[in-house]
């Protein structure tokens, strides 16, 4: 039978039932709104009783200030390992790593990517769950226990100097906005765009990148209603005069920066814009 751990028997944290009906459901919460209303403390029957039956619980992030370092990849488990504190550690059911830490100042969950959105792995926090040690991942492996000390505390700057190859900033779209130029005016790029998207929500598109490709697939995303585009691969973006540029051969995608946008380069993306997708750019 699971016993949840002593590190986790704080009256501050929150735990779930797991759903029963079948192996494949072994990670699913079995509660709606469990992210806010329908989690447990340690102690309280729902949850036990779950357990007892022989559920699985998942452990809830960000309450206490919580936080799962959620390591999909053995690269991120052995740089947490070597460079952050020893701390409450659990093996997954799928080879992963839990490390679990205390962080006041985190505010929201951080994906562990690299420059070409490659992913590592997630610092899980409000909203997301870990499922628990003890319990059984659908390979029939158990989530064990390899690291039994308390649970260490760490702030958010030390987590974000030891992973920053994995962290990219969302700076992206506001930021490249800015230096567009100074008199930036709204193009539905759509009209500007080749090549084949997905929809990321309501306002994004995400693809290959149209000049020079991608070998995820997916380097080059635009935000439709901002009229901006960012480039995973070189690390630059814009709006729609750098796109503009880039996609008719005056500059590479590489090269887009603040001022990138000579007068020269100005004069021949007004002239672009009017003739091959009749669009007047404001001078
Ligand atoms: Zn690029």
């Amino acid at each position: 039978m699971i016993v949840i751990p002593h590190q986790l028997r704080k009256s501050e944290f929150r735990f779930i039932r797991i759903a029963m009906d079948g192996i494949s459901a072994r990670k699913r919460p079995l509660d709606a709104d469990w992210q806010n209303t329908n989690n447990f403390k340690y102690f309280e029957g729902d949850l036990i009783s779950q357990i007892d039956k022989g559920g699985n619980y998942g452990v809830c992030c960000g309450y206490g200030n919580l936080a799962v370092i959620d390591a999909d990849s053995a690269l991120i488990a052995a740089i947490v390992k070597a460079k952050l504190p020893r701390t409450f550690t659990i093996r997954t059911g799928s080879g992963g790593h839990h490390f679990y830490y205390l962080v006041p100042d985190l505010d929201k969950k951080i994906v562990l990517k690299d420059k070409e959105k490659n992913h590592y792995g997630e610092i899980q926090w409000q909203g997301s769950q870990v499922i628990g040690p003890g319990s059984i991942h659908p390979s029939n492996n158990r989530y064990i226990i390899i690291d039994n000390s308390e649970i260490a505390t760490v702030t958010k700057t030390q987590i974000e100097e030891v992973l920053k190859n994995y962290i990219q900033r969302e700076q992206s779209m506001e930021h490249y906005q800015r230096n567009e130029s100074a008199n930036y005016q709204f193009i539905d790029v759509r009209k500007v765009l080749t090549g084949q998207y997905t929809a990321k929500g309501n306002n994004e598109l995400q693809g290959k990148h149209p000049i020079h490709g991608s070998s995820t697939g997916g380097n080059f995303c635009v935000n439709v209603e901002k009229g901006i585009w960012h480039c995973f691969r070189c690390g630059t973006g814009g709006g729609p005069v750098t796109l503009i540029a880039m996609l008719n051969g005056l500059i590479r995608c590489d090269e887009v920066k603040p001022g990138c946008i000579t007068p020269e380069i100005y004069n021949k993306v007004i002239q672009i814009a009017k003739d091959k997708y009749n669009i007047i750019i404001e001078e």
